[in-house]
C-alpha cells in the first residue's frame, strides 16, 4: 500500500464503535468493515465481527467483557495491521455533537478538542467516546492527520423555527434549542438521490430508523426540519430510547415516585422505546418475528411515529415529493415499510408490495412506489463511514 492510499474511519457509538478501512482513488473503497458490540458493557462479553470488501465475514471473536472504547481502538489498529494493511494516511472521526460552532468537517488539533470537550453535557452518551479516541490517537501517533465529521453539521440550515423551543430567552440563551443529528446519513442520502432518480425532488423526507431513529425533512437539498432535538431523545420511538414524551412525565416521576435523575434517565435512554413497550427486545427483527401480543404493539406504535413524524414535515414542507426509508429498519424490514405507507395514502403515497418485498440493489437503492403514486417511495442504504471518508479526501486534498 502506498502511504496516502488508507483511511481510517471511527464511529463510536455509546456501546458500540464502528470502523471501516478506505482506499482512496476516485472513489474511496471500503476495504475492511468492523462492528464491535457490547462494548463497556460490565455484565456480557464485547463481540468483534470484521468483514472484508466483497462483505464476507473474516473474523467474528468474542472479547473480554468490559472492553472499552480505547480497547476497541487498540484492536482495530493491531487487526488492520495483522491483515497486512499499513500506513494509515489520516482518520476520520463521526462526532455527535458540533453545537452552534463547528459544521464542516475540520481538522482535529488540541484546541478544538478542548472546545469539543465543553460540548460533552450536550451528548453524554456518545461524545466522551468520540473524544476519547481522538485523544487516544493524538498520544499515539501524534503525526496523523484527524477529521472531525459532525452528525449535527448538515442541520445548521435548519429553519429558525425547526429550531426554536418554546422557552424563555434566558434559558434559550443557553444553547437550548433544536439540534438535530445522524446528520452524516442524511447527507449521504442526499447525495445519492440524483444519482437514483431522473426526477428531481425538492421536497424529501428520510426515515433514518436504525437503533437510534429520525427524521430529516429536507428542502431544495437542505435540512429543514428534523425530529431529534437538543439530544437524541427526542422524535420518533426509537429502539430503547422514548421518543418525544410530555416532560411532565419526568416531573411527576422525579416528584411523586421517589425516583432520581439517574434513574429516569436510565429509563428514558435504556429501558424504554420498543424494548419498553415490547418488554422482550429492542430489536426490530426480533419483533417482526414474534407473536406476543406486546411485540406486535411495540411495531404498530414505533410505524405509529414514524408516520406522525412524516405528517408533521409533510406539513411544514408543504407538501412532499419522495419518502425515503434508510438505517438498519429502513433498509431491510419490508413489513415496517408496509406499515408506515398504507398510512401515508392521504398524500397520494401508494406502495407497490412487490416492488417492496425485493431488496436493496447494490446500487444501494430500491423504488417501493406504485407507478400511480404522487409521492415517490424508496428504500436506500445509508453509508455514513463512506460519507465521512469523502470529507477525509477533501481535506488530504
Ligand atoms: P445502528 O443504529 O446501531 O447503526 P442499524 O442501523 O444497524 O443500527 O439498525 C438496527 C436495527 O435494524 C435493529 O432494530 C434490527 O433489528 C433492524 N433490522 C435489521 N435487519 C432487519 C430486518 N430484516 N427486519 C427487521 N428489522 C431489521
Amino acid at each position: 500500500m502506498k502511504k496516502s492510499d488508507l483511511i481510517l474511519v471511527l464511529n463510536a457509538g455509546s456501546s458500540s464503535v464502528k470502523a471501516a478501512l478506505f482506499e482512496t482513488g476516485d472513489e474511496p473503497k471500503e476495504l475492511l468493515h468492523f462492528a464491535m458490540s457490547n462494548v463497556n458493557e460490565k455484565t456480557c462479553e464485547a463481540r468483534l465481527k470484521i468483514d472484508n470488501e466483497a462483505g464476507g465475514r473474516i473474523v467474528d471473536e468474542t472479547l473480554a467483557t468490559g472492553f472499552t472504547h480505547q480497547d476497541c481502538v487498540e484492536l482495530i489498529l493491531s487487526k488492520i495491521s495483522a491483515l497486512g494493511f499499513e500506513h494509515i494516511a489520516a482518520v476520520g472521526h463521526r462526532i455527535v455533537h458540533g453545537g452552534t460552532v463547528f459544521a464542516a468537517p475540520i481538522v482535529l488539533d488540541a484546541d478544538n478538542l478542548v472546545e469539543l470537550k465543553g460540548l460533552i453535557k450536550l451528548a453524554p452518551q456518545h461524545q466522551p467516546h468520540n473524544l476519547a479516541a481522538i485523544e487516544y490517537l493524538f498520544e499515539t501517533m501524534p503525526d496523523l492527520l484527524q477529521v472531525g465529521c459532525f452528525d449535527t453539521g448538515f442541520h445548521r440550515t435548519l429553519d429558525p423555527l425547526s429550531q426554536l423551543m418554546a422557552l424563555p430567552q434566558d434559558i434559550r440563551d443557553k444553547g437550548i434549542r433544536r439540534y438535530g443529528f445522524h446528520g452524516l446519513s442524511y447527507e449521504y442520502i442526499n447525495g445519492q438521490i440524483d444519482d437514483v432518480s431522473d426526477e428531481k425532488y425538492e421536497k424529501i423526507i428520510v426515515a433514518h430508523m436504525g437503533n437510534g431513529v429520525s427524521l430529516c425533512a429536507i428542502k431544495a437539498g437542505k435540512s429543514f426540519a428534523t425530529s431529534m432535538g437538543f439530544t437524541a431523545l427526542d422524535g420518533a420511538i426509537m429502539g430503547k430510547r422514548s421518543g418525544s414524551i410530555d416532560p411532565g412525565v419526568v416531573f411527576h416521576l422525579l416528584e411523586n415516585e421517589g425516583m432520581s435523575v439517574a434513574e429516569v434517565k436510565r429509563i428514558f435512554y435504556n429501558q424504554s422505546g420498543l424494548l419498553g413497550i415490547s418488554g422482550m427486545s429492542n430489536d426490530m427483527a426480533t419483533l417482526v418475528a414474534s407473536d406476543a401480543p406486546n411485540a406486535k404493539l411495540a411495531v404498530e406504535a414505533f410505524c405509529r411515529s414514524i408516520v406522525e413524524q412524516i405528517g408533521r414535515f409533510t406539513a411544514v414542507l408543504d407538501g412532499v415529493d419522495a419518502v425515503i426509508f434508510t438505517g438498519g429498519i429502513g433498509e431491510n424490514s419490508g413489513l415496517v415499510r408496509q406499515k408506515i405507507c398504507e398510512k401515508l395514502g392521504w398524500c397520494g403515497a401508494v406502495i407497490d408490495p412487490i416492488a417492496n418485498d425485493g431488496n436493496i440493489n447494490d446500487k444501494g437503492h430500491l423504488q417501493i412506489s406504485a407507478s400511480q403514486s404522487k409521492v415517490a417511495l424508496w428504500a436506500m442504504k445509508t453509508n455514513e463511514e463512506l460519507m465521512i471518508a469523502q470529507h477525509v479526501i477533501e481535506r488530504l486534498a
